[in-house]
C-alpha cells in the first residue's frame, strides 16, 4: 500500500494525518517544532518583522495553538464556484471542534459595552463563533498565549487522534527538501535523513510551504497576503478588559471586520499617561489585504498598499468613534503597528496547485493557508481544515 508523509502539524497538517490514519493508511507527520503544553505555546512564536509584522507558531499544533478561537467560514462561495464544495466538510469539522458562540457568562464588561455602543451607532454586532469549550473556559484573555486550561480546539487534538490510530509523528524534525524523480514525488529530506513516500502533503504554512516548493523548482511564494490588522485603543480606568475572552464579538463592514481586542502594544503606547494594563480597552480592525508580498529563501517582503492603508484608516476611524462612545478619552486613542497573523496565498489554487491541491509534481500536494486564492480578511482556520479534510478524502480514493 502507498504511504503518505505530511509536513507540518498546524491547521492543514493535523486533520489530514488524523483522517488518513483513521482509514488505516500508513502516514507519517513531520513537524519542525517540539511537542509542548498548549499553555506554553507562546514560547514557540516565530515573528517576522518585515514592514508588516507576521506571526506564526512552530510546535505540534502549529499556529492553531495560539488562536483566539474564532471559527468562521471564509471563501466558501468563491471555492464552490471553482468546483470546491466544502459544505459537508465544514459541517463535520464544526461538530468535531465544538463551534459555538459563548454564553453571556463569558462576555466581560468591556466587550459588552463595545457591543452596546457599536449597536447604538448603527453597527451590526454579533457574537463571534468560537471553538472554545464554555464548560472548561474560565475567561482570562490568554488565548493567544496558548490556553492555560486547554479549553480551545487546537490541531494537537487531531495529532493525538492520529497517534491513537497508529500514525507516526516526528517532532523537532525540519524538512528542508523534497525528493523527486522524473516529475514524481519520492519523499522528503531533513538535514541528516531521507524519508521516502509515495505521496507528500506540505502543510508548513503560508511562509514555509512556498520555500520548500521553491527548492524543487516550483514558482511558489508570490502574492503573499497576511490579513493585515491594527488594534486601536485608549484609556478607560479599571475596565480590566485584558482578562476577557478576546474578539468575542464581530462587527462586519463590507470590506473589513472589527472585534474587541486588547494588545500589549496599546499598553506600551499608553503607559506614559499613567495607564496600567487594566485601564486599556481596544478594538482590532482586520482587512483582506492585497497580495503585495513575496516569500523567498532568505527574506519575506510585505508592505501595505494604498488600498490597504485606506481600509485600515476607515476601520480605525469607526473603532475610534465606538471607543469614544464607550467612554475612552479621545486624546488617549492610539494604534498599534500593522500586523498579520494569517500569512497565505503563496501556493494558491489555480496558480501553484489545482483544485485537488496537487502541484505540477505528481503526488505532491499543499494543504494549508498557502493555497488560499485570495485573502479571506477573516479567521481562516475553519476553511484550511475543511480544505485539508477534503484532500484527505481525495488521497484515500487515490490509494
Ligand atoms: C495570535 C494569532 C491568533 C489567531 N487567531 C485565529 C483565530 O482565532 N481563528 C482563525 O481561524 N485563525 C487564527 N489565526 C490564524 C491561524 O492560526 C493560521 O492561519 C493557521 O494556523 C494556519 O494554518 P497552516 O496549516 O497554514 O499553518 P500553521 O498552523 O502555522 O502550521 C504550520 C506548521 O508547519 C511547521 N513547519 C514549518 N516549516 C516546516 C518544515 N520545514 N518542516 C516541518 N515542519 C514545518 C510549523 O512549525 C507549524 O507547526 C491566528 C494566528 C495568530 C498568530
Amino acid at each position: 500500500m502507498k504511504n503518505v508523509i505530511v509536513v507540518g502539524s498546524g491547521a492543514g497538517g493535523g486533520i489530514i494525518t488524523k483522517e488518513l490514519a483513521s482509514k488505516g493508511i500508513d502516514v507519517t507527520l513531520i513537524e519542525k517544532g517540539p511537542l509542548t503544553k498548549i499553555g506554553k505555546a507562546y514560547e514557540h512564536y516565530d515573528i517576522a518583522d518585515v514592514g508588516v509584522e507576521i506571526s506564526q507558531t512552530s510546535c505540534i499544533g502549529g499556529t492553531t495553538t495560539v488562536t483566539a478561537g474564532n471559527a468562521v467560514r471564509t471563501c466558501q462561495k468563491y471555492l464552490k464556484n471553482i468546483g470546491i464544495d466544502l459544505e459537508e466538510d465544514f459541517k463535520e469539522i464544526e461538530g468535531e471542534m465544538g463551534v459555538t458562540t459563548l454564553p453571556d457568562t463569558h462576555f466581560g464588561k468591556g466587550t459588552n459595552i463595545i457591543m452596546d455602543k457599536a449597536e447604538s451607532l448603527g453597527f451590526n454586532t454579533k457574537k463571534m463563533p468560537k471553538f472554545i469549550d464554555p464548560e472548561t473556559c474560565k475567561p482570562c484573555g490568554k488565548c493567544a498565549f496558548g490556553c492555560p486550561r486547554d479549553s480551545k480546539w487546537t490541531s494537537k487534538e487531531y495529532v493525538d487522534d492520529a497517534l491513537d490510530h497508529g500514525a507516526n509523528v516526528l517532532a523537532n524534525t525540519e524538512i528542508t527538501e523534497l525528493i523527486t524523480v522524473n516529475g514524481e514525488i519520492k519523499g522528503v529530506k531533513s538535514n541528516d535523513k531521507e524519508f521516502l513516500a509515495d505521496i507528500v502533503v506540505i502543510s508548513a504554512g503560508g511562509i514555509e510551504t512556498p520555500r520548500i516548493l521553491r527548492r524543487t523548482g516550483i514558482n511558489a511564494g508570490n502574492n503573499l497576503f497576511v490579513d493585515t490588522f491594527v488594534s486601536v485603543g485608549g484609556i478607560l480606568k479599571d475596565i480590566k478588559f485584558k482578562n476577557e475572552v478576546q474578539m468575542n464579538a464581530l462587527i462586519k463592514l463590507d470590506d473589513l471586520i472589527m472585534a474587541p481586542h486588547y494588545s500589549g502594544l496599546l499598553y506600551n503606547n499608553l503607559k506614559k499617561y499613567g495607564a496600567g494594563e487594566n485601564d486599556i480597552i481596544g478594538m482590532m480592525i482586520k482587512i483582506a489585504d492585497e497580495g503585495s508580498g513575496k516569500v523567498r529563501e532568505d527574506y519575506i517582503e510585505k508592505y501595505s498598499t494604498a488600498q490597504d492603508v485606506a481600509l485600515l484608516t476607515k476601520g480605525s476611524a469607526a473603532a475610534g468613534a465606538i471607543l469614544k462612545e464607550v467612554g475612552v478619552d479621545p486624546n488617549t486613542l492610539t494604534s498599534t503597528i500593522a500586523r498579520g497573523a494569517h500569512p497565505g496565498g503563496t501556493a494558491a489554487i489555480g496558480d501553484i496547485v489545482n483544485t485537488n491541491l496537487e502541484t505540477e509534481i505528481s503526488g505532491l500536494f499543499a494543504a494549508d493557508a498557502s493555497v488560499f486564492p485570495m485573502a479571506p480578511g477573516a479567521p481562516p482556520v475553519l476553511t484550511i481544515v475543511a480544505l485539508a479534510r477534503r484532500l484527505a478524502r481525495y488521497i484515500e480514493n487515490e490509494i
